[in-house]
Protein backbone atom coordinates (compact mmCIF):
# COMPACT_ATOMS: atom_id res chain seq x y z
CA UNK A 1 0.00 0.00 0.00
CA UNK A 2 1.18 3.35 -0.72
CA UNK A 3 0.71 6.89 1.13
CA UNK A 4 1.01 9.13 -1.67
CA UNK A 5 1.48 13.64 -1.79
CA UNK A 6 -0.30 14.81 -4.42
CA UNK A 7 0.05 18.22 -5.42
CA UNK A 8 -2.47 20.05 -6.72
CA UNK A 9 -1.28 21.01 -10.04
CA UNK A 10 -3.38 20.92 -13.18
CA UNK A 11 -4.55 17.41 -13.37
CA UNK A 12 -4.24 15.77 -16.95
CA UNK A 13 -7.12 13.63 -18.03
CA UNK A 14 -6.16 9.88 -17.21
CA UNK A 15 -5.97 7.82 -20.27
CA UNK A 16 -7.97 4.54 -19.40
CA UNK A 17 -6.52 2.79 -21.54
CA UNK A 18 -3.21 2.52 -19.68
CA UNK A 19 -5.08 1.29 -17.25
CA UNK A 20 -5.49 -2.38 -18.83
CA UNK A 21 -2.34 -3.62 -19.84
CA UNK A 22 -0.36 -6.86 -18.94
CA UNK A 23 -2.00 -9.39 -16.51
CA UNK A 24 -3.08 -6.30 -14.34
CA UNK A 25 -6.85 -6.41 -16.45
CA UNK A 26 -7.53 -10.16 -15.08
CA UNK A 27 -6.18 -9.42 -11.18
CA UNK A 28 -7.72 -6.01 -10.79
CA UNK A 29 -11.73 -6.92 -11.53
CA UNK A 30 -12.73 -4.88 -8.83
CA UNK A 31 -11.72 -0.84 -8.58
CA UNK A 32 -13.15 1.27 -5.77
CA UNK A 33 -12.47 4.78 -5.06
CA UNK A 34 -13.80 5.80 -1.52
CA UNK A 35 -12.47 6.46 1.54
CA UNK A 36 -13.53 5.08 5.03
CA UNK A 37 -15.14 8.29 6.14
CA UNK A 38 -18.17 7.39 3.36
CA UNK A 39 -18.31 3.76 3.45
CA UNK A 40 -17.99 1.26 5.92
CA UNK A 41 -17.47 -1.34 3.74
CA UNK A 42 -14.54 0.55 2.85
CA UNK A 43 -12.85 0.88 6.57
CA UNK A 44 -13.32 -2.83 7.56
CA UNK A 45 -11.04 -3.73 4.19
CA UNK A 46 -8.87 -0.80 5.24
CA UNK A 47 -8.49 -2.41 9.01
CA UNK A 48 -7.13 -5.56 7.52
CA UNK A 49 -4.24 -3.69 5.88
CA UNK A 50 -0.98 -4.97 8.03
CA UNK A 51 0.70 -1.90 6.66
CA UNK A 52 -1.36 1.53 6.47
CA UNK A 53 -4.63 2.02 8.71
CA UNK A 54 -6.37 5.17 7.39
CA UNK A 55 -8.11 7.12 11.05
CA UNK A 56 -9.10 9.95 12.20
CA UNK A 57 -6.89 11.52 14.78
CA UNK A 58 -7.60 13.30 18.12
CA UNK A 59 -8.10 16.77 15.99
CA UNK A 60 -10.07 15.24 13.96
CA UNK A 61 -8.89 15.52 10.55
CA UNK A 62 -8.58 11.59 8.78
CA UNK A 63 -5.04 10.80 8.65
CA UNK A 64 -2.77 7.73 6.86
CA UNK A 65 -0.24 6.11 9.06
CA UNK A 66 2.41 3.60 9.06
CA UNK A 67 1.52 0.86 11.07
CA UNK A 68 5.25 -0.15 11.70
CA UNK A 69 7.32 2.73 12.27
CA UNK A 70 4.27 5.41 13.44
CA UNK A 71 4.44 7.87 10.85
CA UNK A 72 1.63 9.64 9.89
CA UNK A 73 0.69 11.49 7.03
CA UNK A 74 -1.91 13.82 6.81
CA UNK A 75 -3.08 16.36 4.28
CA UNK A 76 -1.20 19.05 4.30
CA UNK A 77 -4.43 21.20 3.15
CA UNK A 78 -5.68 20.64 6.69
CA UNK A 79 -2.73 22.80 8.24
CA UNK A 80 -4.51 25.08 10.18
CA UNK A 81 -1.99 27.61 10.01
CA UNK A 82 -0.10 27.15 6.97
CA UNK A 83 -2.33 24.71 4.68
CA UNK A 84 -0.90 24.56 1.24
CA UNK A 85 -2.54 23.16 -1.96
CA UNK A 86 -2.14 19.14 -1.66
CA UNK A 87 -3.18 16.29 -0.54
CA UNK A 88 -2.88 12.28 0.46
CA UNK A 89 -3.89 9.26 -0.57
CA UNK A 90 -4.26 5.75 -0.08
CA UNK A 91 -3.51 3.59 -3.19
CA UNK A 92 -3.82 -0.47 -2.44
CA UNK A 93 -4.86 -4.22 -3.34
CA UNK A 94 -7.34 -5.19 -0.92
CA UNK A 95 -9.28 -8.75 0.41
CA UNK A 96 -12.61 -8.46 -1.08
CA UNK A 97 -15.05 -8.78 1.81
CA UNK A 98 -16.79 -11.26 0.04
CA UNK A 99 -13.72 -13.05 -0.55
CA UNK A 100 -13.86 -13.23 -4.11
CA UNK A 101 -10.32 -12.47 -4.91
CA UNK A 102 -8.88 -9.29 -4.43
CA UNK A 103 -9.92 -5.19 -4.96
CA UNK A 104 -7.91 -2.30 -5.79
CA UNK A 105 -8.97 0.81 -3.45
CA UNK A 106 -8.02 4.57 -4.18
CA UNK A 107 -8.61 6.55 -1.68
CA UNK A 108 -7.81 10.52 -0.84
CA UNK A 109 -8.14 12.16 2.45
CA UNK A 110 -9.77 14.80 0.09
CA UNK A 111 -11.35 13.99 -3.49
CA UNK A 112 -8.47 15.51 -5.43
CA UNK A 113 -6.03 13.28 -3.63
CA UNK A 114 -8.08 9.79 -4.55
CA UNK A 115 -7.71 11.80 -8.55
CA UNK A 116 -3.76 12.44 -8.04
CA UNK A 117 -3.53 8.44 -6.84
CA UNK A 118 -5.63 7.68 -9.66
CA UNK A 119 -3.09 9.26 -12.13
CA UNK A 120 -0.17 7.73 -10.36
CA UNK A 121 -1.80 4.57 -11.14
CA UNK A 122 -2.56 5.36 -14.63
CA UNK A 123 1.81 6.51 -15.10
CA UNK A 124 3.18 3.67 -12.86
CA UNK A 125 1.08 0.39 -13.04
CA UNK A 126 3.91 -1.58 -15.35
CA UNK A 127 6.16 -0.53 -12.29
CA UNK A 128 3.98 -0.82 -9.36
CA UNK A 129 2.57 -4.56 -10.70
CA UNK A 130 6.19 -5.47 -11.76
CA UNK A 131 6.71 -4.82 -7.88
CA UNK A 132 3.66 -6.11 -6.50
CA UNK A 133 2.53 -8.88 -9.29
CA UNK A 134 -0.65 -10.49 -7.65
CA UNK A 135 0.06 -10.21 -3.71
CA UNK A 136 -1.23 -7.58 -1.95
CA UNK A 137 0.82 -4.99 -2.39
CA UNK A 138 2.95 -3.91 0.83
CA UNK A 139 2.61 -7.61 2.12
CA UNK A 140 6.57 -8.26 2.41
CA UNK A 141 6.07 -11.63 2.75
CA UNK A 142 4.09 -14.14 0.58
CA UNK A 143 1.77 -16.51 2.13
CA UNK A 144 3.37 -19.26 3.93
CA UNK A 145 0.33 -21.25 3.79
CA UNK A 146 1.26 -23.83 0.85
CA UNK A 147 -1.23 -26.62 -0.01
CA UNK A 148 -0.15 -29.14 2.82
CA UNK A 149 -1.77 -26.31 5.37
CA UNK A 150 -4.55 -26.24 3.26
CA UNK A 151 -5.69 -29.38 2.90
CA UNK A 152 -5.29 -29.88 6.22
CA UNK A 153 -7.16 -26.87 7.25
CA UNK A 154 -9.86 -27.57 4.88
CA UNK A 155 -10.38 -31.46 6.07
CA UNK A 156 -10.58 -30.59 9.96
CA UNK A 157 -13.07 -27.93 9.07
CA UNK A 158 -15.25 -29.88 7.04
CA UNK A 159 -15.21 -32.93 9.94
CA UNK A 160 -16.31 -30.29 12.42
CA UNK A 161 -18.84 -28.38 9.70
CA UNK A 162 -20.06 -32.30 8.67
CA UNK A 163 -20.63 -33.65 12.53
CA UNK A 164 -23.53 -31.52 13.38
CA UNK A 165 -26.88 -32.62 14.48
CA UNK A 166 -29.03 -32.67 12.49
CA UNK A 167 -26.85 -33.15 9.84
CA UNK A 168 -26.04 -29.71 7.08
CA UNK A 169 -26.35 -30.32 3.76
CA UNK A 170 -22.84 -31.42 2.31
CA UNK A 171 -22.51 -28.56 -0.15
CA UNK A 172 -23.48 -26.08 2.60
CA UNK A 173 -21.11 -27.49 4.86
CA UNK A 174 -18.76 -27.22 1.89
CA UNK A 175 -19.18 -23.57 1.27
CA UNK A 176 -18.58 -22.46 4.88
CA UNK A 177 -15.74 -24.26 4.85
CA UNK A 178 -13.77 -23.13 2.28
CA UNK A 179 -15.08 -19.72 3.44
CA UNK A 180 -14.04 -20.29 7.21
CA UNK A 181 -10.50 -21.50 6.29
CA UNK A 182 -9.73 -18.65 3.85
CA UNK A 183 -10.96 -15.55 6.30
CA UNK A 184 -8.69 -17.31 8.92
CA UNK A 185 -5.32 -15.96 6.54
CA UNK A 186 -7.42 -12.82 4.57
CA UNK A 187 -5.85 -9.95 6.98
CA UNK A 188 -2.14 -11.06 6.13
CA UNK A 189 -2.33 -13.27 2.87
CA UNK A 190 -3.79 -12.78 -0.67
CA UNK A 191 -6.86 -14.54 -0.86
CA UNK A 192 -7.78 -14.76 -4.72
CA UNK A 193 -8.27 -18.04 -6.29
CA UNK A 194 -5.73 -17.32 -8.91
CA UNK A 195 -2.71 -17.72 -5.90
CA UNK A 196 -4.46 -19.26 -3.46
CA UNK A 197 -3.84 -23.10 -2.60
CA UNK A 198 -6.76 -25.36 -3.50
CA UNK A 199 -7.51 -28.82 -3.34
CA UNK A 200 -10.08 -31.43 -4.54
CA UNK A 201 -12.65 -32.68 -1.76
CA UNK A 202 -14.16 -36.50 -1.92
CA UNK A 203 -16.82 -37.36 0.99
CA UNK A 204 -18.46 -40.33 1.63
CA UNK A 205 -21.00 -39.91 4.71
CA UNK A 206 -22.85 -42.53 6.05
CA UNK A 207 -26.12 -41.96 7.71
CA UNK A 208 -29.05 -44.05 8.63
CA UNK A 209 -30.66 -45.29 5.72
CA UNK A 210 -27.63 -44.26 3.03
CA UNK A 211 -24.34 -42.95 1.89
CA UNK A 212 -24.16 -39.07 0.66
CA UNK A 213 -21.32 -38.39 -1.47
CA UNK A 214 -19.77 -35.36 -2.67
CA UNK A 215 -16.59 -34.66 -5.16
CA UNK A 216 -15.32 -31.35 -6.07
CA UNK A 217 -12.66 -31.67 -8.22
CA UNK A 218 -10.87 -34.70 -9.86
CA UNK A 219 -10.39 -37.10 -7.06
CA UNK A 220 -12.69 -40.05 -7.67
CA UNK A 221 -14.82 -42.24 -5.59
CA UNK A 222 -15.55 -45.84 -6.44
CA UNK A 223 -18.14 -47.93 -5.48
CA UNK A 224 -18.52 -51.37 -4.93
CA UNK A 225 -22.21 -52.79 -5.04
CA UNK A 226 -23.79 -55.86 -3.86
CA UNK A 227 -24.56 -56.95 -7.17
CA UNK A 228 -20.98 -56.91 -7.88
CA UNK A 229 -20.67 -53.50 -9.75
CA UNK A 230 -18.28 -50.90 -9.24
CA UNK A 231 -19.43 -47.21 -10.65
CA UNK A 232 -16.33 -44.44 -11.12
CA UNK A 233 -17.47 -41.00 -9.92
CA UNK A 234 -15.06 -37.78 -10.56
CA UNK A 235 -15.09 -34.35 -12.02
CA UNK A 236 -12.87 -34.31 -14.87
CA UNK A 237 -13.27 -30.70 -15.89
CA UNK A 238 -9.37 -29.28 -15.09
CA UNK A 239 -8.61 -32.50 -17.54
CA UNK A 240 -10.34 -30.25 -20.01
CA UNK A 241 -9.06 -26.45 -19.86
CA UNK A 242 -5.32 -25.35 -20.53
CA UNK A 243 -5.29 -29.09 -22.72
CA UNK A 244 -2.93 -26.75 -25.81
CA UNK A 245 -0.70 -25.76 -22.70
CA UNK A 246 -1.10 -29.52 -21.14
CA UNK A 247 0.39 -30.84 -24.45
CA UNK A 248 3.14 -28.60 -24.71
CA UNK A 249 4.58 -29.53 -21.21
CA UNK A 250 4.21 -33.73 -21.50
CA UNK A 251 5.86 -33.04 -25.42
CA UNK A 252 8.79 -31.52 -23.47
CA UNK A 253 11.18 -34.10 -21.55
CA UNK A 254 12.02 -33.37 -18.15
CA UNK A 255 15.10 -32.36 -18.88
CA UNK A 256 14.60 -29.84 -21.91
CA UNK A 257 15.14 -26.01 -20.73
CA UNK A 258 12.13 -25.18 -22.34
CA UNK A 259 10.25 -27.07 -19.89
CA UNK A 260 10.08 -24.40 -16.99
CA UNK A 261 8.22 -21.51 -18.92
CA UNK A 262 5.70 -24.23 -20.43
CA UNK A 263 4.98 -25.45 -17.02
CA UNK A 264 4.31 -21.92 -16.03
CA UNK A 265 2.33 -21.35 -18.53
CA UNK A 266 0.19 -24.23 -17.62
CA UNK A 267 -0.58 -23.42 -14.11
CA UNK A 268 -1.42 -19.84 -15.28
CA UNK A 269 -3.74 -21.26 -18.02
CA UNK A 270 -5.45 -23.05 -15.80
CA UNK A 271 -5.18 -20.42 -12.86
CA UNK A 272 -7.38 -18.24 -15.48
CA UNK A 273 -10.22 -20.99 -15.58
CA UNK A 274 -10.03 -21.71 -12.11
CA UNK A 275 -13.59 -21.32 -10.41
CA UNK A 276 -14.79 -19.51 -13.34
CA UNK A 277 -17.78 -20.12 -15.56
CA UNK A 278 -17.09 -22.56 -18.27
CA UNK A 279 -13.51 -23.52 -16.33
CA UNK A 280 -13.42 -25.92 -13.32
CA UNK A 281 -14.38 -25.61 -10.16
CA UNK A 282 -12.05 -26.36 -6.50
CA UNK A 283 -11.79 -25.33 -3.04
CA UNK A 284 -9.60 -22.57 -2.68
CA UNK A 285 -11.15 -18.96 -1.47
CA UNK A 286 -14.72 -19.20 -3.38
CA UNK A 287 -17.29 -20.58 -1.63
CA UNK A 288 -19.24 -20.98 -4.48
CA UNK A 289 -17.42 -23.53 -5.80
CA UNK A 290 -19.23 -25.74 -3.28
CA UNK A 291 -22.12 -25.91 -5.28
CA UNK A 292 -20.49 -27.18 -8.81
CA UNK A 293 -19.57 -30.39 -6.61
CA UNK A 294 -21.18 -33.70 -7.46
CA UNK A 295 -23.29 -35.11 -5.65
CA UNK A 296 -26.12 -38.16 -4.72
CA UNK A 297 -26.61 -41.13 -2.82
CA UNK A 298 -25.93 -44.76 -2.15
CA UNK A 299 -28.32 -47.19 -0.40
CA UNK A 300 -26.74 -48.62 2.56
CA UNK A 301 -27.78 -51.93 1.89
CA UNK A 302 -26.39 -51.81 -2.01
CA UNK A 303 -22.48 -50.70 -0.96
CA UNK A 304 -20.08 -53.09 0.01
CA UNK A 305 -16.82 -51.15 -0.29
CA UNK A 306 -16.01 -47.47 -1.63
CA UNK A 307 -12.67 -45.98 -2.33
CA UNK A 308 -11.82 -42.25 -2.19
CA UNK A 309 -9.39 -41.33 -4.23
CA UNK A 310 -7.25 -38.71 -5.35
CA UNK A 311 -5.83 -37.93 -8.89
CA UNK A 312 -2.61 -39.03 -8.29
CA UNK A 313 -3.20 -42.32 -6.54
CA UNK A 314 -6.43 -43.01 -8.79
CA UNK A 315 -3.46 -42.56 -11.89
CA UNK A 316 -2.57 -46.08 -11.45
CA UNK A 317 -5.87 -47.16 -12.90
CA UNK A 318 -6.84 -44.46 -15.16
CA UNK A 319 -3.66 -43.40 -16.35
CA UNK A 320 -1.18 -46.07 -16.53
CA UNK A 321 -3.87 -48.97 -16.32
CA UNK A 322 -2.23 -51.15 -14.06
CA UNK A 323 -4.92 -52.93 -12.45
CA UNK A 324 -8.75 -52.43 -13.12
CA UNK A 325 -11.03 -50.74 -10.31
CA UNK A 326 -11.89 -54.10 -8.51
CA UNK A 327 -8.24 -55.51 -8.38
CA UNK A 328 -7.66 -51.86 -7.75
CA UNK A 329 -9.91 -52.41 -4.58
CA UNK A 330 -8.84 -56.22 -3.33
CA UNK A 331 -5.53 -55.01 -3.25
CA UNK A 332 -6.21 -52.01 -1.31
CA UNK A 333 -8.48 -54.15 0.97
CA UNK A 334 -5.83 -56.87 1.25
CA UNK A 335 -2.82 -54.87 1.73
CA UNK A 336 -4.17 -51.26 2.97
CA UNK A 337 -4.97 -48.11 0.67
CA UNK A 338 -1.05 -46.93 0.63
CA UNK A 339 -0.74 -50.46 -2.05
CA UNK A 340 -2.78 -48.32 -4.74
CA UNK A 341 0.16 -45.25 -3.91
CA UNK A 342 2.94 -47.88 -4.47
CA UNK A 343 1.36 -49.27 -7.22
CA UNK A 344 1.63 -45.41 -8.92
CA UNK A 345 4.99 -44.67 -7.57
CA UNK A 346 6.75 -48.06 -8.93
CA UNK A 347 5.34 -47.03 -12.47
CA UNK A 348 6.20 -43.58 -12.20
CA UNK A 349 9.82 -44.57 -10.91
CA UNK A 350 9.63 -47.27 -13.69
CA UNK A 351 9.07 -44.45 -16.03
CA UNK A 352 11.78 -41.15 -15.18
CA UNK A 353 11.52 -39.43 -18.31
CA UNK A 354 7.51 -39.71 -18.83
CA UNK A 355 8.43 -41.57 -22.47
CA UNK A 356 5.81 -44.16 -21.94
CA UNK A 357 3.12 -41.99 -19.70
CA UNK A 358 3.28 -38.37 -21.02
CA UNK A 359 2.44 -36.28 -17.76
CA UNK A 360 3.01 -32.82 -16.66
CA UNK A 361 5.53 -33.86 -13.49
CA UNK A 362 7.12 -36.95 -12.45
CA UNK A 363 4.80 -37.51 -9.25
CA UNK A 364 1.37 -36.23 -7.86
CA UNK A 365 0.28 -35.93 -4.05
CA UNK A 366 -1.70 -39.09 -3.71
CA UNK A 367 -3.81 -39.54 -1.27
CA UNK A 368 -6.29 -43.30 -1.05
CA UNK A 369 -8.42 -44.39 1.61
CA UNK A 370 -10.95 -47.78 1.59
CA UNK A 371 -14.06 -48.16 3.57
CA UNK A 372 -15.70 -51.69 3.83
CA UNK A 373 -19.10 -51.20 4.77
CA UNK A 374 -20.17 -53.11 8.26
CA UNK A 375 -22.56 -55.78 6.15
CA UNK A 376 -20.05 -56.60 3.85
CA UNK A 377 -17.68 -56.69 6.46
CA UNK A 378 -19.44 -59.34 9.08
CA UNK A 379 -20.49 -61.40 5.75
CA UNK A 380 -16.43 -61.85 5.00
CA UNK A 381 -16.02 -61.83 8.85
ZN1 LIG B 1 -1.82 -17.29 4.13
Amino acid sequence: MIAARVELCPIRAINSARLAPVAAARVLRLVIVCGPKTSPVTAAALAADPRLSFETVPDGCWTLTDRRTGQQFTSPSDDPERPEPADVAYLGRLPRPDRKGTFLLIAGVHAIGSLGAATYLAENIADLYEQASTRPAGVDTPCPHDARWYARALGSRLVAELSTEPPSWIAEAVARAIDTVATSHAATCPIDDQSHPSATIAILRELPDVYEYYILGDSTIVFDTAGGQLTARSDKSLSRVATAQRARVTATGYEASERDSARAELVEAERAKRNVRGGYWIASTNPDAAAHGRQGHISRRELSRAALLSDGAAAAVERYELVDWRSALDLMEQDGPQAIIRAARDAEDSDPQAKQWPRSKPHDDATAVLCIAERHSQEAG
